[in-house]
This record gives C-alpha cells, sequence and structure tokens, in this order.
C-alpha cells in the first residue's frame, strides 16, 4: 500500500479498496519501522493523523469526494501547525507549539488531507543538504551515506523512501526542486503569490515559496490544488483564479517551444548530468516540442546577488528570535544585552549566524548601496533575461543542479561550494518565476533532476510538460534498494 501515489489513492478510496484509516496506520508503522534510518522526521503526529483519517473516511462515507480526501501527506516543519512544534529545524524553537495552522496547512486539513507529521529541514531553511538542522542530518534513501538536498530534505528523503506519498516544501532558493532532483522525486516552486505564506515561518520574505513535493507531476497538481489560491492574509499574495491543473495534464506538447539556455552548459556541470538533460530534449522532441538555443547573460550573476539578498532578509526576518517574546531563552540572564546575545548564540546554529552577519552587514550604513542595492539591481536584470527569452519560448529547460547528491559532511566546511548548487535555482526565486524538477536518469546509482520553467502562474503548463514526459519515461517509478 506503501508504493500509491496521491492520484492512486484517492482512486483506492474513492472505490472502497482500502480506508483513509487503514493506509495511514500502514504508513505510520512504516515511518516507525524505517526513518530511524533517515531521520526525515522531526515530530510524528499519529493521534491527530488519525483522528483526520476517520474524519476523512466519514465524510467519504457521507457522499464526499475529493483527491485529498483521506490523502496522507506531510509538512515541512516550518508551516505552522497548531498545537504541535514547529522547530523550523532549530534549537531556537525546539520548544515552540504554534498557536495557529499556517494557510497551506488549514487549506490542506479542509480538503482533508491527513498529516502524518513534520519534516527535517536545514535550520530555518537554510542550506541544501539538510546537514543544518539542530536534529541531526537526513540521508538520501538512494545511498544512506548521502544528503538528501535541502533544506526540503526531509519532506524529499521520506518521499523518496515511500513512507508516505507527497509533502509541502518551500523553495527560497531551490529547496523543494533541488531536494526533488537528489532524491528522484518531482517538485514545483510555484510563481511568487501563487501560494500564501501566512503562516510559514519567513526566510527571506521575498524570495519564499510554499510547493508540492511527490513522484509525480500528477501528485504534484493534487497537491498544488490544495495549495495555492488567495490569501488576504499574505500581502503578497495574488489574486489570481486557480485553474484545474489535474484537467490540464494531458494537454499535446506538438509545437511547444523550449528554449535551453547556452549558459547553462559551462564548465561547473557533471558533463554525465549535460548528456541526460540533452536525452530528456530528445524526449520532449518526440512528443512534438521544438528546440531552441538561448541565452541568459546575467545567469553568472545569479548566486552573488542571491547570497547578499537572502542573507539580509533573513537578518531582519530572524531578529524576532530575541529569547524574550518565544522560543529559546538562555539559562539566567545577567542582564537584557546577555539575555539577546546568549539567547541568539545559544539558539542559532552557525549557518544561521552567519548568515545573519553577512545580511546585517550587507544592510548596514555605508555598504547598503554597495551590496544591497546592486543585488536587487542585479535581480532586476536576471528577470528581464528571463522575460526576453520568454517573448520566444514556451518553456526554459536545464539541469535542476550541477552535480548530483554528495557524501554527507563532504560540503561542511566550505559553505560557498554548497552555494554553487544553486546555481541553477535560484534564478527562478530572484525572478519570481515557476519552476519544477523531475527525474531525469541517473549518475553513479544518484538520481538527476531536469529542471523545468516557465512565466509568471503558468504551473498548469510545468505539469503538463512533466506528466507528458512521465507517461513516456519511467525515471520517476524507480525506487530506491531497501525502501
Ligand atoms: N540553498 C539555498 C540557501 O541555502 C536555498 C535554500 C532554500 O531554498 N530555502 O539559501
Amino acid at each position: 500500500m506503501h508504493q500509491l501515489t496521491l492520484a492512486e489513492i484517492a482512486r483506492g478510496l474513492a472505490d472502497k479498496k482500502f480506508s483513509s484509516e487503514e493506509l495511514t496506520k500502514v504508513l505510520l508503522a512504516r515511518i516507525a519501522q524505517l526513518d530511524p534510518q533517515l531521520n526525515s522526521f522531526i515530530s510524528l503526529t499519529e493521534d491527530l493523523a488519525l483522528q483526520q483519517a476517520k474524519a476523512a473516511d466519514a465524510r467519504r462515507a457521507n457522499g464526499e469526494s475529493g483527491a485529498l480526501l483521506g490523502a496522507p501527506i506531510a509538512h515541512k516543519d516550518l508551516f505552522c501547525t497548531q498545537g504541535i512544534r514547529t522547530s523550523c529545524g532549530s534549537k531556537m524553537l525546539d520548544n515552540f507549539k504554534a498557536p495557529y495552522d499556517a494557510t497551506v496547512v488549514a487549506k490542506l486539513a479542509a480538503a482533508g488531507a491527513v498529516t502524518l507529521g513534520k519534516t527535517n529541514m536545514d535550520e530555518f531553511a537554510m542550506g541544501s543538504a539538510n546537514e543544518s538542522s539542530y536534529y541531526g542530518a537526513a540521508k538520501n534513501p538512494w545511498n544512506l551515506e548521502y544528503v538528501p538536498g535541502g533544506s526540503s530534505g526531509g519532506s524529499a528523503a521520506a518521499v523518496a523512501a515511500r513512507l508516505l506519498p507527497a509533502a509541502t516544501g518551500t523553495d527560497t532558493g531551490g529547496s523543494i526542486r533541488q531536494p526533488a532532483a537528489l532524491t528522484n522525486l518531482t517538485g514545483l516552486k510555484p510563481t511568487y503569490g501563487r501560494v500564501s505564506r501566512w503562516g510559514m515561518i519567513a526566510y527571506a520574505s521575498s524570495l519564499d515559496q510554499g510547493g508540492p513535493l511527490a513522484r509525480t507531476a500528477e501528485d504534484c497538481a493534487i497537491l498544488l490544488q490544495g495549495m495555492a489560491g488567495f490569501d488576504p492574509q499574505d500581502s503578497t499574495s495574488i489574486d489570481e483564479p486557480v485553474p484545474d491543473y489535474s484537467a490540464g495534464l494531458n494537454g499535446s506538447l506538438q509545437g511547444l517551444r523550449i528554449g535551453v539556455p547556452k549558459e547553462y552548459f559551462s564548465a561547473g556541470l557533471d558533463p554525465r548530468i549535460a548528456d541526460l538533460i540533452m536525452a530528456s530534449v530528445e524526449e520532449l522532441k518526440k512528443l512534438g516540442a521544438v528546440i531552441k538555443e538561448i541565452s541568459l547573460p546575467n545567469m553568472q550573476h545569479a548566486i552573488p546577488a542571491y547570497y547578499v539578498i537572502a542573507p539580509a532578509e533573513a537578518s531582519s526576518n530572524l531578529s524576532r528570535f530575541d529569547g524574550v517574546r518565544f522560543g529559546y531563552r538562555c539559562e539566567d540572564p545577567k542582564n537584557l544585552e546577555d539575555l539577546y546575545k546568549r539567547s541568539r548564540g545559544e539558539g542559532f546554529g552557525p549557518e544561521v549566524q552567519r548568515r545573519i552577519m553577512v545580511g546585517a552587514y550587507a544592510l548596514s550604513a555605508g555598504y547598503y548601496d554597495a551590496y544591497y542595492l546592486k543585488a536587487q539591481k542585479i535581480r532586476r536584470l536576471i528577470k528581464n533575461d528571463f522575460m526576453a527569452a520568454f517573448n520566444e519560448v514556451d518553456i526554459i529547460l536545464g539541469p535542476t543542479t550541477p552535480n548530483p547528491a554528495w557524501k554527507l559532511g563532504a560540503k561542511n566546511n566550505d559553505p560557498v561550494a554548497a552555494y554553487l548548487e544553486d546555481v541553477y535555482t535560484i534564478t527562478a526565486n530572484l525572478a519570481g518565476l515557476p519552476g519544477l524538477s523531475m527525474p531525469a536518469g541517473f549518475v553513479d546509482g544518484l538520481p538527476v533532476g531536469v529542471q523545468l520553467l516557465a512565466p509568471y502562474f503558468q504551473e498548469g503548463r510545468l505539469l503538463n510538460v512533466a506528466h507528458q514526459y512521465q507517461q513516456n519515461t519511467d525515471w520517476h517509478t524507480r525506487t530506491p534498494t531497501g525502501f
């Protein structure tokens, strides 16, 4: 039963082949058995899950239906869940029980989804390996000595290991797409403003966006449907109608114009990944797509710009964790200043402290113009590159990451080496565009992802292309040994 996708679960529940309660018990038992190897969950919510599953079964018995009614999921541990620990992967919030549900959590619960738990993540979503978590690294089910990617590494590891069919994630610079690529999943970062950020603990507010991680594009469509939509409580949420994503999956790709940026195939890209990306292009050609070489000339400036803007916003967002209002407080503070300093010094891990310092520096008087303002200008140039490209093509295709997963600890002493892994993903966040990663093959037994980018609010186009690709390839069906 643990092999079922969301779409198959919806059919099984509708056909009364099993109940949500039965399925939930099977998955909870599987998590108890296998998660000790993976460390993909920070908290399990067994009681809530069984209660939600029973309620979903009762709703179905009363004639209700819906693709998410009774479907088991999990939330990245930065979505606030009422009365349940919401740690953000940090000692700072280890004792924090959110007093309310994030909009995404509330919407999915209303649609009947069953929450099995809260997944592991890099501390405050800062990272690409899930190694900055206060709760320890999550492991990649394809090889337990390798990272699953980050920062939504727990969601990715759990779904890839078939502990559950789908989970939420968030993506500030790649944290849905990159772990999806590294664990053979499909992951979608929506357009900025498509999914409410209310109750999603902020890292870099102008970049953060929640989205689905699942095995198939079909399942991402189902989960996104439950997450997307205008929310008056988020001032950056956009009041655009939400299309029926599942209904759009079967559109023909005849004549679809795919742009492949020449800058993507630079020296930093593993040549074996380049080959797999070109193989996926050939596959899409067979389905009727036409390929065009394009250029994104400012791409080389994306990493430096992102690693100024994201820490700058983080330094401001994380100032609320002061040891006074909520979260961790140091023992026996001598005075107020000691309270602030030690609570933050003891509560935040090294990567978070590094980013707060970089961000505060970039925003400080005298440096603001040289760093933050400059980075914002680069951000606009990157957006302009995309706008020009989308005048010529419908989709942009390339690798999700320059390398496959790396060994646990391999990049721990070199934060910049990890930052460079974000080269293909962060431009979509800087421009606010939607992006999807889907399985495209393997290198040394480790999964490789192909990334698709589309114009604003064209999530449906991404899902359509990915679904058609998945109807004609079987990379996404491969299962890690032992799971
Ligand atoms: N790896 C990037 C960072 O560390 C992206 C993280 C994310 O998307 N949350 O900032």
